[in-house]
């Protein structure tokens, strides 16, 4: 499987791998990860699972969240002196709510090379058959897994126009929807993706209320991995956006000009129809 030529010496490479489908390894990553001198794994014995299947044999180390700070300086070592080095997380993305921000940042800092071999990740794999908007979103992570905090780290999250996204562990999916539809409302689109790339994978996009109903129907359904795909706030439209900017201008200029200028200049920076804002202001109370 040794494939030396796919890694240059020196570097520190990031690698994804599968979250579930182990035919989901690509090829230059099984390259990279039997190239190099040493993979920093988030848990060894999780990961010698896809190392075997791959017949891989580069020896492991572990790297999470409690001992990265510790051995960065001696890693940048081994980078200094030439070795190449891996860094996989349990599954996916490595940094994706997963360790290895601190040894990146510190690599990159020290001036040394970080190299991506990108490939799955649960966040991107889950907005990909979403069917939700996803030109702009936002990605949250976990949200706090008491109900209190929860629903306050929700209510900021309802007011976002664009989609957003976490992670869910089986043990809080059922809590989480529940405070979900008390912040958001029953009838807010979600989709819900189990088992992304594993033999029971299911997703559906439900509002709320009935996706409540949904994970309630088969008790199969609460168990595994989820991410949420949360459809954001209805936005304004562009009319709206515009009728208000132009009134918020037109409140300021009839202070300083006629009416009928104010109104001009108001429509011509927002974007508002003239006549509306004119007729709007002759309608307002004197002060
Ligand atoms: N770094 C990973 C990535 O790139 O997706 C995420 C790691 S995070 C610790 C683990 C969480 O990701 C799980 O609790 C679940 O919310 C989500 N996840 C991972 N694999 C998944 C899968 N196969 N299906 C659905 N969600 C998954």
């Amino acid at each position: 499987m040794s494939n030396p030529e796919s890694v240059a010496r020196g570097h520190l490479y990031v690698v994804a791998t599968p979250i579930g489908n182990l035919a989901d390894l690509s090829p230059r990553a099984a390259a990279v990860l039997a190239g190099v001198d040493l993979i920093l794994a988030e848990d060894t014995r999780n990961s010698w699972v896809l190392m075997q299947h791959a017949g891989i044999t580069t020896p492991m180390a572990a790297l999470h969240d409690h001992n990265e700070r510790g051995l960065a300086e001696s890693l940048i070592q081994r980078l200094e002196a030439g070795e190449a080095l891996a860094l996989i997380s349990d599954a996916g993305t490595p940094l994706i709510s997963d360790p290895g921000f601190v040894l990146v940042r510190q690599v990159r800092d020290a001036g040394l090379p970080v190299m991506t071999v990108p490939g799955p990740c649960a966040l991107i794999a889950a907005l990909s058959i979403a069917g939700l908007p996803t030109d702009r979103f936002t990605f949250v992570g976990f949200l706090p897994a008491k109900t209190s905090a929860r629903r306050s780290a929700l209510a900021p999250l309802g007011a976002l126009t664009e989609t957003w996204v976490c992670y869910e562990s089986s043990h809080r999916i059922a809590d989480t929807l529940a405070d979900m539809e008390a912040v958001l409302g029953a009838d807010r689109d979600v989709l819900l993706a189990r088992e992304l790339t594993k033999r029971f994978e299911q997703s559906v996009r439900l509002p709320l209320g009935a996706l409540r109903a949904w994970l309630a129907e088969d008790p199969m359904h609460e168990k595994g991995e989820f991410v949420l795909c949360v459809a954001g706030a209805a936005a304004a439209s562009d009319a709206d956006r515009q009728l208000t900017e132009g009134r918020r201008l037109m409140a300021r200029l009839v202070q300083e000009l006629p009416a009928s200028r104010a109104a001009r200049i108001a429509a011509e920076l927002s974007g508002a129809p003239r006549k509306q804002l004119y007729v709007e202001s002759l309608a307002e109370p004197d002060a």
